[in-house]
């Protein structure tokens, strides 16, 4: 009752906090992450006269990120274009995992005549972009997001599920599809652009600052880690149940075997009882062969009923437990000790032959005539004893008839001796 109060408490308690925990991702801390400004992030400028244009570009500062560039009109197939990009990559680090970040605060400049500008990332694919020249071979994923110029006027934010693989560079660079989608796991470079459709002229770009912002972390695992805990909570209360019950189980059986124990023994003498001598008897005696052959001894003690009449019945116990203990002190452990009912014992003999048995009798009957009783004018007590070897096809009933007719006759024969079946008695 008190067990189970417990574990609905802590369950409940325990899903509470669940529901807190899951509700409270939303509101953990972000991570920030200040790239720009820094003045030691390399950089290049670039425009179409490298490849034959006649654009070009040319810093103005280079560790503030700042430069102009003019667009001209040119020969070239494709529309004029320039621009920075930045690199992540560093001799320690050749590339970064921006996967974490959910968003970008961006900070820029921009004097010129376009509509938009082009931000983009670009990305290392294992397998796929040149480990040499990453960047320059255009085989670094090509990720592109668009911000229109009035935008720039202030910071503004950027998704980072906006930037999106560019379909020119997947077409271009005929890129296995398997490569053709966003990670952002691997970024190499951040870049803006002066882009199509491009307006000819002046064109000045400063970069001021870029932060990336974040979860701690994702969603995913942190939602993983509650499941885990609770996985974990799961095991750690079902071993303890297993483990609690088990005791529990055990208890049970120490308690039971307890009782058995005093439901087969008798309390005045603390020798077996009768069911508790049936019990031993067919559980240890009957079918085992190595047991054979079997004894069996009835012992009763004489005229009982005059030293109870004459000193009352506490001497009378008194005398019950001396004797008893004189059986116990005469028998082996693996001999069965019972007290039958009033003043009568049975001893059963496992591999013992009757005629075995008979010194040991012989000797049990002359301890027990030694002893005194004060408490009973310092009389002694006798006993008779009828001994018989079992048939190993008797029934316990039957060797114990033969041996109680043994009995019968020591008593017959004037008491204080034993008695073998089918033998004359040995003398007092
Ligand atoms: P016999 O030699 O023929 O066996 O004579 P006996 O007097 O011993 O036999 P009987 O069967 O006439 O008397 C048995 C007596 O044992 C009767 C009773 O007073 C006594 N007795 C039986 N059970 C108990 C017991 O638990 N405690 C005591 N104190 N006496 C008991
Ligand atoms: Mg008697
Ligand atoms: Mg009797």
């Amino acid at each position: 009752m008190q067990d189970s109060r417990f574990f609905s408490r802590t369950a409940f308690a325990l899903a509470l906090v669940t529901l807190l925990a899951v509700a409270g991702h939303s509101v953990l801390p972000e991570k920030h992450w200040e790239w720009l400004p820094d003045p030691d992030r390399v950089a290049h400028i670039y425009a179409d006269d490298m490849h034959g244009g006649a654009s070009s570009a040319h810093w103005i500062d280079e560790s503030a990120h700042h430069f102009r560039c003019v667009l001209r009109e040119s020969d070239l197939p494709a529309p004029p274009f320039c621009g920075i990009h930045i690199h992540f990559d560093t001799a320690s680090k050749p590339s970064v995992d921006l996967s974490r970040y959910r968003r970008a605060y961006i900070d820029v400049d921009y004097k010129g005549g376009n509509q938009k500008l082009r931000l983009y990332l670009t990305e290392f694919v294992p397998g796929f972009t040149d480990t040499e020249e990453p960047v320059r071979s255009g085989t670094a994923k090509y990720l592109s997001a668009y911000v229109p110029s009035t935008e720039t006027d202030q910071q503004f934010v950027v998704q980072m599920g906006e930037f999106l693989v560019a379909d020119w560079w997947v077409n271009d660079q005929n890129v296995p599809r398997e490569f053709s989608t966003a990670s952002r796991d691997k970024v190499l470079t951040f870049g803006i652009d002066i882009a199509y459709p491009s307006t000819l002229g002046e064109h000045e770009l400063k970069v001021n600052r870029v932060t990336f912002v974040g979860d701690w972390i994702s969603a995913e695992n942190w939602y993983l880690g509650i499941l885990f805990i609770w996985v974990v909570a799961l095991i750690a209360v079902g071993l303890g149940r297993i483990i609690y019950l088990r005791q529990v189980l055990l208890n049970e059986q120490k308690e039971k075997a307890k009782y058995q124990a005093l439901s087969s023994q008798d309390a005045l003498t603390g020798l077996m009882n009768r069911p508790g001598l049936m019990t031993e008897y067919h559980r240890r005696i009957e079918a085992d062969d190595n047991c054979w052959p079997v004894t069996v001894m009835v012992i009763d003690i004489d005229h009982f009923k005059p030293v109870n009449d004459t000193y009352g019945h506490s001497v009378g116990d008194l005398i019950l437990q001396r004797v008893a203990h004189q059986i116990l002190t005469h028998t082996r452990e693996t001999d069965i000790a019972a007290r039958w009912g009033g003043e009568e014992f049975v001893v059963v003999l496992p591999s013992t032959p009757g005629q075995s048995a008979l010194p040991l009798a012989e000797r049990l009957r002359q301890a027990v005539k030694a002893e005194t009783h004060p408490e009973a004018g310092s009389q002694g007590v006798t006993i008779s004893i009828g001994v018989c070897q079992a048939e190993r096809s008797d029934r316990f009933e039957d060797a114990f008839k033969h041996a109680d007719t043994a009995l019968y006759r020591a008593k017959n024969k004037g008491r204080n001796c034993v008695v073998v079946k089918g033998e004359t008695a040995s003398q007092a």
